[in-house]
């Protein structure tokens, strides 16, 4: 079979660049291992404009996020599933100090959009515990991250566009103007493989970080939390009296391997906070795809142009992707030109290490 792109990977980054790509008329084949390694199982899927310790504006938040929420909503609609649920967060200070900071920093022109009232009280009906106050950010939003993945696998298929199987770089042969694998002729081969990237010979010299990340899945009777909760850890509502919480970071072991410890660092984050009795009902691992800037990897093989890579999205694939994936797929298209911050040519290599 002949197709203009076969992608390797169906996390967050291969399903929304194939959507683009298929929207545009072009033929499309994706590969994926059963998601065996899919951080976009693993994650929370939250969208944040307001992140980190420092309570900083989420970066080109007033693009990306609304993007976003344009194409998961207009999937909900094609596929007829509901994923995406818009959903304030209750930002928690996790101490005097971030309470200060947030005086100094609320006055800030790029925040005012997100900010909502402050939080005094202790919220749920005096459940969680607040001893150093809060602010509700609004333009937050959660993805049911199993029911997307699901959702764009079933689109795929109806499409005749998935393979389920391992891709392998030694079964690949590059021609001028093709690639051959198996039996697929492809004009290019586009890598949105996450962290296996690292693995992958073409591209094992990008500089990534991979960040494994666990996450547990809880119920607390009775809480009736209906927005995020950060406060040195997120906890989405997924339904009833359920939490997804998270998540570790652990820079050094990359598997897929749910940890006691993993667990127990994470029961320890809500401790105190909220209220007892906290039932884990599940416990799930992945890598995160993180690069040493932390923005997106777009782009072509400096030696080979029917190679590609989509990558790089970090902690923050569901809010990135779909616009950094509609880029991608633009320049493919040579309708677009990608963003010099996201270029994969940021990153130097000498041509002798090359593939
Ligand atoms: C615990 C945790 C919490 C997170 N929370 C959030 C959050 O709240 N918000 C957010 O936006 N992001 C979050 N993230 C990050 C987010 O999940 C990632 O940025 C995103 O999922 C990366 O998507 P991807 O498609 O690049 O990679 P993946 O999701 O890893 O997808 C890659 C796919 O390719 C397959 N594959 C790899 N190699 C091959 C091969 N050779 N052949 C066939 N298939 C292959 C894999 O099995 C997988 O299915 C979190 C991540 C973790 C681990």
């Amino acid at each position: 079979m002949r197709v203009d792109y076969l992608i390797v990977g169906q996390g967050v980054a291969g399903s929304l660049l194939s959507y683009f790509l298929l929207q545009a008329g072009k033929s499309v084949l994706v590969v994926d291992d059963g998601h065996k390694h899919a951080a976009s199982i693993t994650s929370l899927g939250l969208i944040n404009p307001v992140i980190g310790l420092r309570l900083n504006k989420a970066w080109r938040a007033e693009t990306l996020l609304p993007f976003a929420r344009q194409t998961y909503r207009e999937l909900e609609q094609k596929f007829n599933t509901k994923f995406y649920r818009d959903l304030n967060s209750l930002r928690l200070f996790i101490d005097d100090k971030q309470q200060k900071r947030w005086q100094k920093k609320k006055d800030a022109p790029e925040l005012q959009p997100y900010i909502g009232s402050d939080i005094e009280g202790e919220p749920c009906k005096g459940q969680i515990a607040n001893p150093h106050g809060g602010v509700e950010i609004t333009g937050s939003a959660s993805i049911d991250t199993a029911v997307f993945v699901d959702a764009f696998r079933a689109y795929l298929i109806g499409q005749n566009a998935l393979r389920a199987g391992s891709f392998s770089c030694d079964d690949m042969q590059i021609e001028a103007d093709c690639v051959h694998w198996q039996d697929v002729e492809a004009g290019k081969v586009i890598f949105c493989d996450g962290w296996q990237i690292t693995l992958n010979r073409y591209f094992d010299w990008l500089p990534m970080s991979p960040d494994k990340g666990e996450s547990i899945d809880i119920e607390i009777p009775g809480l009736g939390l209906d927005k995020i909760l950060n406060r040195g850890f997120f906890m989405a509502p997924t339904g009833g009296d359920r939490y997804r919480l998270g998540a570790t970071h652990n820079h050094s072991t990359f598997d897929n391997v749910p940890t006691d410890a993993g667990k127990a660092e994470l029961l320890k984050k809500i401790e105190g906070i909220v209220p007892k009795p906290v039932r884990v009902l599940a416990h799930q691992a992945g890598v995160r795809p993180s690069s040493p800037d932390r923005k997106p990897i777009l782009g072509l093989h400096p030696q080979h142009s029917q190679l590609g890579v989509f990558n790089g999205l970090g902690s923050k694939g569901y809010s990135q992707a779909p616009y950094f994936a509609r880029q991608f797929a633009d320049f493919l298209l040579s309708t677009g030109e990608l963003d010099a911050e996201v270029r994969i040519n940021r990153f130097q290599i000498d041509s002798a290490q090359l593939h």
